[in-house]
């Protein structure tokens, strides 16, 4: 590692540092793990300067001062929109509700090609990988990550290997386009954490020529999901008394807080923001670990997993090994922000859903939907005052507008077979490494 005194020197814009050992790295060469601490911290990137720019607020080019890759990719961000609810506000009795909306409405001005926040994600993580690395990227998803990294590496030509379970394959506006363009291993009779084993899997088998994202542990990823935390920011004017987000990982959460805290720090102002992560019952692992201020994560018997992951509605909520106990993780942001997790069940989700249809005009996705339940569960709780400045992130929705609109089919490069069909899966990725290379 490169010491920040060089990269200060140099001029760079930013540096990583690592929060267990405080040890600092340039950040130019993909590191994902601090060479002390490995995974058992985060890489949190320090931007020299705050943002400043005169781009409008709803872009997501604006905020460019706050990502660590210079965006040689080209690839255009999608405009975000962040709204006073009064309606929806006043039906849960707010009067200060602010809703991030990153999904896709042009009633709101929310135009996320993917129709998620994960868009944020795949921007930054394969502009990182292709500035930093000659490796190519694989990534497991439950659904809305490979939706997203499928739909920019189409329609921009990026080459990516997405792997997810079958019942989550989605429907794209782009289309593959030559045969470099995006692989989709679609996992039958899995489940998200099948698929997380089986690209573990597959990163060891073909360890020179395919990089991983790292999940969380990605500065990319995680401050390209901060953007549009950011923006709302911008739009209230000031930072919320509440966040609240729904949580698989918990990845956009700990990006939120990081930004709280460089803007708090800019500012010269308290990080007094606090979190409220929400969880899809019965599968609620940083719940049950937060209520009982326990760092380390339940173990989870793969069986026992499969069996609560299959009845929740949210599906892509389902991380059953969230980067909770690691330096910087779910467990410090929570602690940092006095923070509260809670549980929503399948029906208070489905309710949710209805009534920001009814007030936003805004159909959320399931993930989102828990988030506004999780939100109206804890103001009947008394977690949350009336009177607070509240920020509730809608981190995705408008499918079916946005189908109607961009158009939706089945992504044409794909493999199907059983989620223990390790030689189907192989061979495909074995031929897909060659024509990307071969070009
Ligand atoms: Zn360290």
């Amino acid at each position: 590692m490169n010491s920040v005194d060089s990269s200060k020197e140099d001029g760079a814009r930013y540096f990583l540092r690592c929060a267990g050992c405080g040890k600092t790295c340039a950040g130019k060469a993909y590191e994902l793990y601090c060479v002390d601490c490995g995974k058992n911290a985060l890489l949190v990137s320090q931007y020299q300067r705050a943002a400043d720019s005169s781009l409008p607020s709803d872009s997501f080019e604006r905020y460019a001062p706050y990502l660590p890759f210079e965006n040689t990719l080209g690839i255009t961000g999608p405009t975000m929109a962040c709204v006073h609810a009064e309606g929806l506000g006043e039906s849960l009795g707010l009067e200060r509700l602010w809703v991030a909306i990153s999904g896709y409405s042009r009633r709101w001005n929310s135009r996320f090609r993917s129709g998620t926040f994960k868009e944020c994600e795949a921007l930054g993580v394969l502009n990182r990988v292709s500035e930093q690395t000659d490796k190519l990227l694989m990534i497991a998803s439950a659904g809305n990550a490979g939706r997203a990294f499928l739909e920019l590496g189409a329609s921009s030509d990026i080459p990516v290997i997405v792997a997810m379970p079958a019942s989550a394959a989605p429907l794209l506006s782009a289309q593959a386009r030559n045969d470099r363009s995006p692989l989709l291993l679609l996992l039958e009779d899995a489940y998200y954490p099948d698929v997380i084993k089986f690209v573990e899997g597959a990163l060891e088998n073909f360890s020179t020529d395919l990089v991983r994202e790292g999940g969380c542990f990605n500065v990319a990823r995680r401050d390209a999901m901060a953007v549009p935390f950011l923006r709302a920011v911008d739009a209230i004017g000031k930072l919320p008394d509440w966040y609240v987000q729904a949580v698989g990982s918990g990845t956009g959460a700990v990006a939120a807080m990081e930004s709280i805290k460089r803007i708090a720090s800019h500012r010269g102002e308290p990080a007094a923001t606090r979190l409220l992560l929400v969880q899809n019952a019965p599968f609620t692992p940083i719940v049950d670990a937060w209520q009982l201020r326990d760092r380390q994560l339940p173990r989870f018997e793969p069986d026992y997993v499969r069996d609560r992951v299959s009845s929740i509605r949210a599906q892509v909520l389902s991380n059953a090994s969230p980067p909770y106990a690691v330096k910087g993780g779910v467990f410090d942001i929570l602690a940092e922000s006095n923070g509260v997790a809670c549980a929503v069940d399948n029906d208070e989700i489905e309710a949710a859903q209805r009534l920001a249809e009814r007030e936003l005009e805004f159909v959320p996705c399931d993930a989102s939907s828990a988030a506004l339940a999780g939100l109206k569960k804890s103001i009947a709780r008394g977690d949350v005052s009336k009177d607070d400045l509240i920020l509730l992130h809608l981190t995705g929705g408008g499918f079916e507008e946005l189908a109607a609109v961009e158009g939706a089919h089945p992504y044409s490069n794909r493999v199907l077979a059983n989620h223990s069909d390790t030689e189907t899966f192989y061979g495909a990725i074995s031929a897909y490494i060659g024509r990307v290379r071969n070009k």
